[in-house]
């Protein structure tokens, strides 16, 4: 079972030891794009480089690694909130306990069922569901929902649901198993314990050690897709990436299986905000930190979230992305009963991108971006150790484009507007002749037909 692993006095002596030079900023860079994971100092290295010229070489090696292993491809979701009511004052959050202002609900199944819906007709097929952490929000009630939730299939249907949910004991991850959920996603907000400390002062939350390992514990029960993330914006943000790759190395060496995913989402404003801006993440530093985190764990997914602005998600979204969301609403029950003015009593935090999926995806195509609804690898259980052994060169110009392909087809063909269509065509025909090999362009371009003939859910 997994302990406290995160050496605060190591980390900052990493980060004050290091001294960038441009030729060892060459050799780590060359290191990334041969697809190696970083180590410790190397990360330290590049979060230290501060010269304008360093900057440029690391933010176009991130691009360059980028395409090169994901290509176009962007996999999108819509988060999904069950329940507001929580047991813990986060300080930076919405939700907490002391905040009187907020209304707080839990869809019933009959709300689930509505938004579920909601959510289908847009044309969503990946879906994460959050929860706060109360009592009422266990394992049996989040296995609940997830399995009403797969069940409901109308307009479309949701093919795979995650969850970010507070840490569970290895019983409750193992019902979650069972119910089929995809990733189960933890951030530990800050992986500086004194900060921890004060932002997290009641609760189940203030124990640093208990969140720490709650990915351990999912592992112990065999789900081994797992997600993490910091919240950028309560301490010093090169820390804190340094903390994601300790967590990440943690996995490694204790499970042979690095996280899947990982999330930097950035401090926004929320009610009743309590914490001091000193700490503030800039757009500048996002970039920094996508890019940074693209060439330390290339094989690793990083996920942007509609907290940021569309414009900006637009520029960090090349540096290393692989998975945003869109068509986001986080206040409750808005996917039906959405106000255009945002309303902070309903919703945990502000959000930067409200655009409508089909917006995004237009602007995903103009941009020439692929989008993908793929849910294949978890499906054929391509996870884990197993997954890993397959996410190697080629494997996802094997599967994950022509599953993007075939799902974006999909999407065109259901839900997408006029104008949508006729460039996303365009898009999947300049798609499919990059494909080199010949065989494989056959069975795309089959399985593209059947589509347009009506077919559904075919993947590699
Ligand atoms: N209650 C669970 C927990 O705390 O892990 C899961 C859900 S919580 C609603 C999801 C995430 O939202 C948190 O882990 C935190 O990183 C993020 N968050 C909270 N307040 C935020 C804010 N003001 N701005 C941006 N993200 C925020
Ligand atoms: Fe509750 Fe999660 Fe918000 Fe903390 S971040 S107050 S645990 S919902």
């Amino acid at each position: 079972m997994g302990q406290n692993f995160i050496n605060d006095e190591q980390i900052k002596g990493i980060l004050n030891k290091v001294e960038p030079t441009g030729e060892k900023i060459d050799r780590i860079i060359e290191k990334s794009l041969n697809k190696k994971r970083l180590n410790r100092e190397e990360t330290a290295l590049l979060l230290q480089a501060e010269r304008e010229e360093w900057l440029e070489k690391i933010f176009a090696a991130a691009r360059e690694l980028k395409n090169e292993i994901y290509g176009d491809r962007i996999v999108l979701f819509a988060p999904l909130y069950i329940g507001n009511k929580c047991i813990n004052d986060c300080k930076y959050c919405g939700f907490k306990s002391s905040n009187q202002e907020v209304e707080r609900c839990t869809l019933s199944n009959q709300e689930l069922e509505r938004q579920i819906k909601a959510l289908e007709e847009q044309g969503q097929k990946r879906s994460i569901f959050v929860y706060g952490e109360h009592p009422d929000y266990d394992a049996d009630f989040i296995a609940e929902t997830v399995k009403t939730a797969y069940q409901i299939k109308d307009d479309g249907e949701l093919r795979r649901i995650n969850i970010n949910a507070a840490p569970l004991d290895v019983a409750g991850y193992r019902k979650l198993k069972e119910v089929g959920i995809g990733t189960y996603q933890i951030f530990q907000e800050t992986y500086q314990q004194q900060t921890y400390q004060q932002v997290h002062p009641s609760g189940p939350k203030s124990d640093f050690e208990w969140r720490l390992t709650g990915l351990d514990r999912a592992m112990e029960a065999g789900l081994d897709d797992v997600g993490i993330g910091a919240l950028f914006g309560l301490y010093d943000w090169k820390y804190e990436v340094l903390g994601l790759l300790e967590h990440t190395i943690h996995l490694e060496e204790t499970y042979n299986v690095g996280p899947h995913t990982i999330s930097f989402p950035r401090l926004k404003e929320a009610t009743n905000l309590e914490v001091d801006d000193r700490y503030l993440v800039t757009d500048q530093e996002l970039k920094r930190i996508v890019a940074i985190l693209r060439l330390a764990v290339p094989y690793t997914g990083l996920i942007l979230t509609a907290r940021e602005e569309p414009k900006l998600r637009q520029e960090v979204m090349e540096l290393g992305v692989s998975q945003i969301d869109a068509g986001t609403r986080i206040e409750m029950a808005g996917y039906t009963d959405f106000k255009q003015e945002q309303d902070i009593k309903r919703e945990q935090f502000k959000l930067g991108d409200t655009r409508s999926l089909n917006e995004v995806i237009d602007e995903l195509v103009k941009d020439g971006c692929l989008p993908s609804f793929c849910t294949s690898c978890y499906r054929l259980g391509r996870t884990g150790e197993h997954f890993m052994e397959f996410a190697k060169p080629g494997f996802i110009k094997k599967y994950c484009t022509p599953n993007a392909l075939l799902t974006f087809k999909e999407y065109l063909e259901d839900y997408a507007s006029q104008e949508t269509k006729e460039i996303g065509e365009r898009l999947i025909q300049a798609k499919v002749t990059e494909i080199n090999e010949q065989q494989l362009k056959e069975q795309v371009v089959d399985k593209l037909e059947l589509i347009a003939d009506g077919e559904r859910d075919l993947y590699f």
